[in-house]
């Protein structure tokens, strides 16, 4: 095909695209205005609220955000409130919800609104964008949800309905693909209220009708007449992502070391995987009992007791952690730990959602012994 028809052909999908995504807005703004959830997050947002649920529901289920959610805007309800959070109390506001880099971005941000913008979230999505952790897709959320700004929020449930209701076979997880359908939807995306409506309103779809897995629920889509990948029985073939990268197994073992009723716990470092979090000592690989009492040794510790412990297994993104649990009783403190009661751990220190089988095992130190 000459390079003049190739634009000819590109322009009349285009065109069709733009066609068929008119046609199949309003529709989702009349569907989500009769079928939408009541969320806490969705009476009266502020835009304080709809940043703050945005970022919590990223990578998390809503049912899992729900508390969280409460729960932090009661404790930290202003921006200038999160601005002078300490930081300890912040991760234990967000211990479980994972992917910790978000809570301290949340305060970073607020620290820039409090200096730079008197304390208020900017309206327009280019300028929200400037905020540490906010990208674009959180800042179309703002700015459509809690400003009404023609704005979309592109996130993986707007890629499949709208990859689903063009039939388009472009590959979900490539930039260019989000840049593509963000440009097609704010083409025509209102403003006001329907913009927040609309908004919520793929995202609903996405989250309720259109779900991934062979599970989607075409006869009850608003949808359904307009939707490519439907009228032509192959919902299956969307959306399109290239293969995952492959995920790295790391053996770990798990020192859980007490000491008259005390655990040794120590903050990992600020950088990289669970920066700044606590933890229970571990090492890396599966040493045997007497590797283990000797490495042990050598670090000063005088073990009393040494039994093993139920194993365990997290995924992070791109690790596995296949982990191997000790309790070790010791003579006395030592090293550079932070000897802690069990309530002390659960009040006041933030341990990663990765060690929840060793803290229950802390709390009830019976069941292993
Ligand atoms: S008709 Fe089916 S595939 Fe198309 S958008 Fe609706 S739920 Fe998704």
């Amino acid at each position: 095909m000459k390079q003049t028809e190739k634009n000819t052909a590109t322009a009349a999908m285009t065109r069709e695209e733009r066609e068929r995504i008119g046609r199949c807005l309003p529709r989702i703004i009349d569907w989500y205005r009769v079928s939408r959830r009541l969320l806490p997050w969705r009476e009266n947002p502020s835009p304080y609220g709809v940043w703050i649920s945005e970022i919590m529901l990223q990578q998390t289920r809503i049912e899992a955000v729900m508390g969280y959610y409460a729960r932090f805007l009661q404790e930290l309800p202003t921006v200038e409130a999160l601005a002078e959070v300490e930081e300890n109390r912040l991760l234990k506001l967000w211990e479980g919800l994972g992917y910790y880099s978000r809570a301290r971005n949340l305060k970073k941000a607020a620290q820039v609104l409090v200096e730079q913008h008197q304390g208020r979230l900017p309206e327009s999505a280019a300028a929200l964008e400037k905020l540490p952790g906010i990208g674009a897709y959180t800042a179309g959320a703002i700015a459509s949800i809690a400003y009404g700004r023609p704005e979309p929020a592109v996130d993986g449930n707007v890629l499949r309905v709208m990859t689903r209701l063009l039939a388009s076979a472009e590959d979900i997880l490539l930039p260019a693909t989000r840049k593509r359908i963000a440009a097609l939807l704010r083409e025509q995306y209102p403003s006001g209220e329907e913009a927040a409506l609309l908004t919520e309103g793929i995202m609903e779809l996405g989250e309720t009708l259109c779900i991934p897995n062979g599970e989607a629920r075409c006869g009850l889509c608003p949808l359904r007449r307009e939707c490519l990948a439907c009228l032509r029985d192959e919902v299956d073939r969307y959306p399109v992502k290239s293969p995952p990268r492959e995920r790295r197994i790391q053996q770990r073992t798990v020192l859980l070391l007490r000491c008259g009723g005390r655990w040794a716990i120590r903050r990992r470092e600020s950088r990289g995987l669970l920066a700044g979090l606590w933890e229970f000592s571990n090492v890396e690989g599966w040493p045997s009992e007497e590797e283990l009492r000797e490495s042990l040794k050598e670090q000063g510790a005088r073990i009393l007791s040494c039994r093993a412990c139920t194993p365990a297994k997290h995924v992070f993104t791109h690790v596995e952690w296949q982990m191997q649990g000790w309790l070790l009783d010791c003579a006395e403190a030592w090293g550079d730990f932070v000897w802690a009661s069990p309530e002390e751990i659960a009040g006041a220190y933030s341990l990663p959602t990765a060690f929840r089988v060793y803290r229950a095992v802390v709390e009830d130190a019976d069941d292993c012994l």
